[in-house]
């Protein structure tokens, strides 16, 4: 049975310097939108910029556009920044997109059309993305998925991003996820719900740069498997196991090689050489759990996820309480 039009649609931009782009961007989801809900509530969580972005905003709210402004208190990062949206948002249905308009519009009304056929999450998948990365950087993606995949229960799409669509019960549920560490993209794969993607080629930004480099997308890869799965824990105790066994296999033959032919133990060379890769590895594996310990530190001092500057009222006729910064 086909779902009736939303009654509160909110559409969450975490924006980061995007002046420029929400000046053409929020005028054009205005126009495109409207009447894809009985109302329709522009939420701009403002990451702490330091351009026009909320100036842009709060003008263009005095142009009467259905438009509400979240301010952070500095810049937390886009994750922090989504949460923010998502704990302010009061739509029945919340639709997250990108401030710098490289998400299409087209594909956003496909997603509030399915989500009118049943669906509660409705994702975007970049289309062709892997094509035209290097071959090392497909290796490290295929490994980080494959642990994830295989150290947890969750099933995370590949290419699949913060551009989605969510019903009114998702987002409740990730009200309720209480870590610190806001890996988004695991934590809409561990709520689950009825689920369908849509593939979209994403367009070129206009204006600004992207914040994320290489470094940042390893590093937030980082958080993700900490935060998702204990594998690479587990193979650190697989490989103790493994250099134990050959240790004891190559110490018999060592043993067994002076004994019964007379042979003296050959050479400074073996010693130094295994000796260096042994502290290698026992490095490795140390920084492996100091990660872990990392994330424990981080979730125990329990520090909130964003704090608020300011935040304009809810829409007239929406039902929401203000948001009171993360807990
Ligand atoms: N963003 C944010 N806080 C940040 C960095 C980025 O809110 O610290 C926003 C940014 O304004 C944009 C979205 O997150 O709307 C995606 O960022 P970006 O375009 O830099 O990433 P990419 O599209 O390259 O993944
Ligand atoms: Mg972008």
């Amino acid at each position: 049975m086909l779902r009736e039009r939303p009654g509160l649609l909110s559409v969450v931009l975490p924006a980061f310097n995007e002046a420029l782009n929400l000046v053409v961007l929020l005028p054009e989801l205005n126009r495109v939108m409207a009447d894809q809900a009985e109302q329709l509530e522009l939420l701009v969580v403002d990451d702490g910029s330091s351009d026009d972005t909320a100036l842009v905003v709060q003008s263009l709210i005095q142009q009467g556009l259905p438009l509400r402004l979240l301010r952070l208190s500095r810049n937390f990062g886009k994750e922090a920044a989504l949460c923010a949206g998502l704990d302010t948002a009061d739509g029945d249905v919340v639709l997250i997109m990108d401030a710098d308009g490289q998400h299409p519009i087209a594909t956003a009304l496909q997603m509030i059309d399915e989500w009118r056929h049943g669906f509660d999450v409705v994702y975007g998948v970049q289309k062709g993305r892997s094509e035209t990365q290097s071959l090392a950087r497909r290796s490290c993606t295929r490994l980080f998925y494959w642990l994830i995949h295989h150290g947890s229960r969750i099933n995370m799409p590949p290419n699949a991003g913060d551009f989605r669509l969510l019903d009114r019960r998702v987002v409740l549920a990730l009200r309720t996820l209480p870590e610190r560490a806001r890996y988004m993209k695991g934590l809409f794969a561990w709520v689950g719900f009825k689920a369908h993607a849509i593939e979209y080629v994403p367009h070129s930004r206009e204006h600004g740069v992207s914040s994320y480099g290489l470094l940042q997308l390893l590093s937030f890869a980082l958080v993700g498997l900490t935060a998702f799965t204990k594998m690479p824990l587990r193979l650190v105790s697989v490989l103790g196991l493994l250099v134990s066994v050959l240790s004891l296999v190559f110490g018999a033959w060592v043993v067994l090689e002076k004994t019964l032919f007379g042979q003296p133990v050959s050479g400074f060379t073996t010693l130094a050489a295994s000796i260096t890769f042994l502290a290698g590895v026992q490095l490795l594996c140390l920084g492996i759990i100091a990660e872990y310990l990392g994330r424990v530190f981080d979730e125990v001092k329990h520090r909130p996820i964003y704090l608020l500057q300011d935040l304009t009222p809810p829409m007239s006729g929406g039902g929401g309480e203000q948001g009171e910064g993360g807990t």
